[in-house]
């Protein structure tokens, strides 16, 4: 097993399934993850890190955590089908991996998700 050398140099907490990865010396922040299913273990590190409070939805992109911007539709129409650009307003783009991302049938149910986490 590889030694989480990033997590560490970063100071970051590893969250993990990975019971052995906790055991290493040189790893002081760390959780290892109760559930199986990824929506609820997201649900579980919103709780026990308390972070209901500092969502930042639709700010990153999924893919590689890059930045997203608002991009202008008129700079896609070589990159997306015309009924989306025609449908749509509101265009992001990252940034590092340059994905583009609209609020397309998946928002609404992304937002009502969000919305319970943080009542929770
Ligand atoms: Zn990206």
């Amino acid at each position: 097993m590889a030694t989480p050398l990033l997590s560490i140099q970063e100071k970051r907490i590893i969250l993990t399934r990975d019971k052995g990865i906790l055991k290493y010396a040189a790893v002081t922040h760390g959780y290892w993850l109760r559930n199986d299913e990824a929506k609820e273990q997201v649900k579980e590190v919103v709780q026990r890190f308390q972070l209901q409070h500092i969502f930042r939805p639709f700010t990153r992109c999924s893919c590689c955590n890059g930045l997203l911007q608002q991009i202008e539709s008129t700079l896609l129409q070589a990159r997306l089908p015309i009924d989306t650009l025609l449908f749509f307003n509101v265009f992001k783009e990252c940034k590092s991996c340059r994905k583009l991302y609209w609020q397309g049938s998946h928002y609404d149910h992304i937002c009502e998700w969000i919305e319970d986490l943080k009542a929770n």
